[in-house]
């Protein structure tokens, strides 16, 4: 049973592939904003069903159910999101099994707020975004789990802008290589990680690499809606039930806008950005339209920096979580189309692999792993 045509949208598709599947998909809609309320945009581009099903016109202004494992409305809160979408990867995580988490969505689609909330240090438990409710969840799966000892969980941050990989930790690293080796998959090569300790220590982390973001952006003339970027969190920990040591990683991806970059008239950099940006976010499309085939010869993971950290996460064994952010209002409706079309596809996945933790292989005689005195965090005895 081939569901290989993108165009078979329906309902059948997303629950028909699901058990099969380690990729969720979930749609969410930001509430109208102030302005569209205001302005003649307030007209509401989608006809809810249930929690997993809208009706949206599609291209020939037809009506169309979309399906998916899960359907955010304006009345959703971040705390749904994570508990729906996160909550399992990052549960899995701790037992040694990579996730991702990614928001798709043009800009202004709520991207950003999802991932971390309306400010990252300024905002109240209610609107958390689910970058620091990954943290917390993190630290509260280790702490309440019986059987592990000791932890360590590191904190990365980069941005990739222009096909270059710029670390968000230390601006002096602006063009960070992609390496791969048996022990650790493919990895950031030189990316600052940084311990943390705790959800507030963790927030403080977060918020540099955030406002790092915002110098480069004035540096360079330039909107983080341009650049992705990738939240990386690594956990470590041993266990009392046998000797190994289990290694997880979460990445959380903000990625760039995905609206069209209007081209004419645009020269020079602003040509070469809509080329990269475009080239980041259709060979993300590729790789998902290779994985979807029945037999991918070849997944074009290499043609981008973005798939090419994401290449475990994708295809291997591994969780992934894709948030496609929509505007609600008829004046967006043909860019929320185009993600909840990029939505469907990527539902299609089929990750047929097993999800086999990843051990530390030079360390599986629970020797804790080699660090400083004030890199244990807390909660070691
Ligand atoms: P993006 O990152 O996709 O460009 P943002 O996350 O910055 O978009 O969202 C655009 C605007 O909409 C922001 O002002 C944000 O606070 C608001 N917004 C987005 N999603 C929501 C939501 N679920 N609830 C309330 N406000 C939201
Ligand atoms: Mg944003």
């Amino acid at each position: 049973v081939g569901f290989r045509g993108f165009d078979t949208d329906t309902h059948l598709n997303a629950r028909m592939s699901k058990p099969n599947s380690n990729v969720t998909v979930c749609v969410r809609f930001r509430p109208l904003s102030h302005k569209e309320r205001k302005g003649n945009d307030d007209k509401v581009c989608f006809k809810k069903l249930d929690s997993e099903s809208f009706v949206f016109k599609d291209e020939r202004d037809e009506d169309v159910i979309f399906s998916f494992d899960k359907v955010f409305y304006d009345d959703s809160e971040q705390s749904d999101v994570y508990n729906f979408l996160a909550m399992p990867i990052v549960t899995d995580a701790v037992n040694g099994i990579n996730g991702t988490i990614i928001t798709y969505g043009q800009t202004g689609a709520g991207k950003t707020y999802s991932m971390e909330g309306p400010s990252i240090l300024h905002c109240n438990e209610l609107k958390t975004g689910l970058v620091q409710r990954v943290v917390n969840g993190l630290f509260d799966c280790l702490r309440t789990s019986e059987n592990i000892t000791t932890w360590t969980v590191k904190l990365s941050m980069v941005e990739i802008y222009l096909e270059k990989v710029r670390d968000l930790l230390d601006l002096s690293k602006d063009n960070l290589q992609i390496k791969e080796s048996k022990s650790q998959g493919i990895f950031i090569s030189g990316a600052t990680e940084i311990s943390i300790m705790n959800g507030s220590d963790a927030l403080e982390r977060l918020s540099e690499g955030i406002a790092n973001r915002a110098v480069g952006e004035t540096q360079m003339n330039l909107a983080s809606s341009r650049s992705h970027c990738l939240y990386i969190f690594s956990v470590q920990h041993g266990s009392t039930t046998d000797e190994r040591v289990r290694i997880g990683k979460i990445i959380l991806v903000d990625l760039a806008g995905s609206e069209k970059v209007e081209k004419t008239g645009a020269e020079g950099r602003v040509l070469d950005e809509a080329k990269m940006i475009n080239k980041s976010l259709s060979a993300l499309g590729n790789v998902i339209n290779a994985l979807t085939t029945a037999k991918p010869n070849h997944v074009p993971y290499r043609d981008s920096k973005l798939t090419r950290i994401l290449q475990d996460s994708l295809g291997g064994s591994s969780r992934a979580a894709l948030l496609c952010c929509c505007s609600p209002s008829s004046s967006n409706s043909p860019e929320s189309l185009s993600t909840i079309r990029f939505g469907t596809r990527t539902k299609l996945i089929k990750t047929l692999h097993k999800l086999i933790p990843t051990e530390a292989d030079s360390a599986k005689k629970h020797t804790p792993y080699a660090r400083d005195q004030d890199d244990l965090p807390d909660g070691t005895p």
